[in-house]
């Protein structure tokens, strides 16, 4: 399926459309020219299939089969913002790597990213299309992400593209000092925070509400 993919993208996904994005982005108060840049040249399209891939500009969340979703682009740019503001970042754990596209877009901004994803075929998939971009700063793991990654860290910043009920201790002992922790919590009403360590203290701040498939226990076999 992805051999027939193009990355420049034609017709529907012209650059127009992006810029389209670009500027609804900015609308809804994203400012980082590096992340802006990031986004407007990620070809999103690759990460969904054909089927649904005229709808990749639009600043929405898309399914990607197994029940999940391609992120929408404010709140990539919004979580990978977070991460960015205060400088450079080395390493970043992201938990659920989904299709991939919250992977690229991060990868372009961080020296290294190591990404857990508990399902299979999606993990495949997003390995193949990282691979089409030509990243190769990306490791990645099959398995439950809710205890980070704790043989690769401890990490500059960790993004959870999934929501927990509850912050999992795990993911705030992978901190560096100075780490920041950007992730969804809650069921029905979640908000995104961010977790700043300082120390043996975790400064926490509530960024906006926000709409994520639930982090599951567990990884399923394929
Ligand atoms: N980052 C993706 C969004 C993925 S949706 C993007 O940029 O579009 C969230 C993903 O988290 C799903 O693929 C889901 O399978 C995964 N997930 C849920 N619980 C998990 C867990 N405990 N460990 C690892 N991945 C998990």
């Amino acid at each position: 399926m992805n051999s027939k993919k193009n990355l420049s993208g034609i017709g529907m996904t012209s650059q127009r459309t992006r810029e389209r994005l670009l500027g609804r982005l900015m609308d809804q108060g994203i400012s980082s020219m590096e992340v802006l840049d990031v986004i407007r040249s990620t070809p999103r399209h690759i990460f969904l299939d054909e089927a649904l891939s005229h709808r990749a500009y639009e600043d929405v969340a898309l399914p990607i089969g197994h029940n999940q979703t391609i992120s929408q682009p404010y709140v990539v740019a919004r979580m990978t913002e977070a991460i960015i503001k205060s400088g450079p970042v080395d390493k970043v754990l992201e938990i659920g790597t989904g299709c991939g596209y919250q992977t690229s877009v991060m990868a372009r901004l961080a020296k290294s990213v190591y990404t857990v994803e508990r399902i299979r075929p999606l993990l495949d998939r997003a390995k193949k299309n990282l691979k089409l971009i030509g990243l190769r700063n990306i490791e990645f793991k099959f398995g439950d992400g809710s205890n980070g990654w704790e043989e690769k860290g401890p990490f500059d910043a960790i993004i959870t593209t999934a929501a927990p009920q509850q912050i999992p201790e795990s993911l705030l002992r992978q901190l560096n000092e100075g780490g920041r922790l950007v992730i969804p919590v809650g069921g029905d009403q979640q908000e995104l925070h961010l977790i700043t360590r300082q120390g043996d203290k975790f400064k926490s701040e509530v960024l906006e509400a926000v709409r994520f498939v639930p982090l599951l226990v567990g990884q399923l076999q394929h």
